[in-house]
């Protein structure tokens, strides 16, 4: 059985109204060990049962995955009133789940208000492959970034996600996929690691998670604690446009492997598709890759380097890119362009992607040709744009037929 037929069929149930969501209470997830402690402190839990408390509640909320604070068994009755009354621990609520053809899944989530602003909407999208699971979360709503070739960059930044949110995404994932172990399950069940669903997490939905680096941060340190969510910090990938500042901490704080959108070689084009290299250009770009912590032949960078047809896709810039990345342990991503409706750019020739590989091959980098996934859920990378901004039906349709007609191969 393939991976997409063993999980749950989407979801159909009808919106219901949330009053969960709308309590209002802070939730106990992204909250840092210490942070919890806080928090139970603040609420009269005594000092000497608060370290034992929170290794509970960690082990409840992220080995076991629960959402109910009555599902916590070994939890006095009263601890747990005292929670309820308190606090949440509720998932974010789901709009939509789509499923692809080939399989590939995209939930469009919705998040409450943060003080007097609006409730947000974010996409996250799970790509199972062979032996593998890939979970790609957003970091913001919207971007502040407008690259070019990039639909999330037609939208404005909203706003940051919180710690909770970004790890929403992966707890809700979790749920969908059947990652938990189930609420009849003993009471120190987990689910190994080799049997899951979601083995890898990419920082590459919406937004430019180094803009949100805190947050960011917190949870990615929540997804990969050994006690808890346990995911490899080499499974876990964040991709930049190339803020130089936050790079170095992010291998230092964080601890993940790296991934940078390069797009163009010259920083005259890479000012037109990627604006933020006019902040930082180039050469301090590769200058702080190549000072990342953990830097070595084991734990290489990833260079995405999108495929745009008669833009960056000639053999000159091949070369330029093998020189560039001299001395760096690189893989080079190269990305089919994904097509939105409203974009001037067009994927490159199969052919020339694949001299282009060749020849980067030829100077010894890895270059693997990214599989478009999820096109016909505009689901690929760069597509991701919120309900409120999504494309009116008659647009859609059009943009579907196009696809159709364009990329048969994918289907
Ligand atoms: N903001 C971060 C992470 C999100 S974008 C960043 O820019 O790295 C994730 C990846 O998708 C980036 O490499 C981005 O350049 C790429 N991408 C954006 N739009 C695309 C499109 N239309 N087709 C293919 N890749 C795209
Ligand atoms: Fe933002 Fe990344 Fe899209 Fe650029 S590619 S607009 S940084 S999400």
């Amino acid at each position: 059985m393939s991976v997409s037929e063993a999980i749950a069929a989407p979801l159909k149930t009808p919106l219901v109204p949330r009053p969960d969501l709308m309590s209002g209470k802070p939730s106990l997830i992204g909250l840092t060990r210490e942070a919890m402690a806080d928090a139970l402190k603040e609420k009269g839990v005594p000092e000497r049962q608060v370290k034992m408390r929170v290794s509970q509640l960690w082990h409840w909320l992220y080995v076991r995955g629960v959402s109910d604070f009555d599902a916590m068994t070994n939890v006095a009755k009263d601890m747990r009133e005292m929670l309820r009354t308190h606090f949440t621990i509720s998932r974010p609520e789901v709009v939509e789940e789509q499923i692809s053809n080939d399989g590939t899944r995209k939930w469009l989530l919705r998040f409450p208000p943060r003080g007097a602003g609006r409730p947000v909407e974010v996409e996250t999208v799970y790509i199972p492959e062979e032996g593998r699971g890939t979970l790609c979360i957003s970091s913001q709503v919207g971007c502040s970034l407008t690259c070019s070739f990039c639909h999330t960059g037609t939208q404005r930044l909203v706003r940051n996600l919180t710690a909770e949110e970004i790890l929403g995404q992966l707890l809700l994932a979790r749920d969908r996929l059947g990652d938990f172990p189930g609420l009849d399950a003993p009471a120190n069940a987990f689910v190994p690691s080799g049997d899951r669903k979601v083995t890898n997490i990419v920082m590459m939905g919406m937004g430019e998670p180094l803009y949100n680096f805190e947050n960011v941060k917190t949870a990615l340190l929540i997804a990969s604690d050994g006690d808890g969510l346990s995911l490899s910090k080499r499974r876990i990938t964040l991709s930049t446009s190339g803020v130089v500042p936050e790079i170095y901490r992010t291998g230092e704080e964080i601890g993940v492997m790296l991934a940078i959108s390069l797009h163009a070689v010259r920083d005259e084009l890479r000012d037109m598709l990627v604006p933020i290299n006019k902040k930082y250009p180039l050469k301090e770009l590769l200058e702080a890759c190549r000072r990342y912590p953990g830097l070595a032949n084991s734990r290489r960078i990833t260079f995405e380097y999108v495929m745009l047809k008669d833009v960056n896709d000639s053999l000159e810039d091949a070369k330029l890119l093998a020189q560039l990345l001299k001395g760096i342990p690189a893989k080079i991503n190269l990305i089919p362009f994904n097509p939105w409706p409203g974009t001037n750019y067009q994927c490159s020739d199969w052919a020339q992607i694949e001299k282009f590989a060749d020849f980067i091959n030829q100077a010894g980098y890895a270059s693997p040709i990214r599989t478009p996934r999820g096109r016909d859920i505009l689901a690929a990378c760069g597509q991701l744009k919120s309900e409120s901004e999504r494309m009116r039906k008659t647009e859609r349709l059009a943009f579907e037929a196009m696809m159709i007609a364009g990329h048969g191969e994918d289907d």
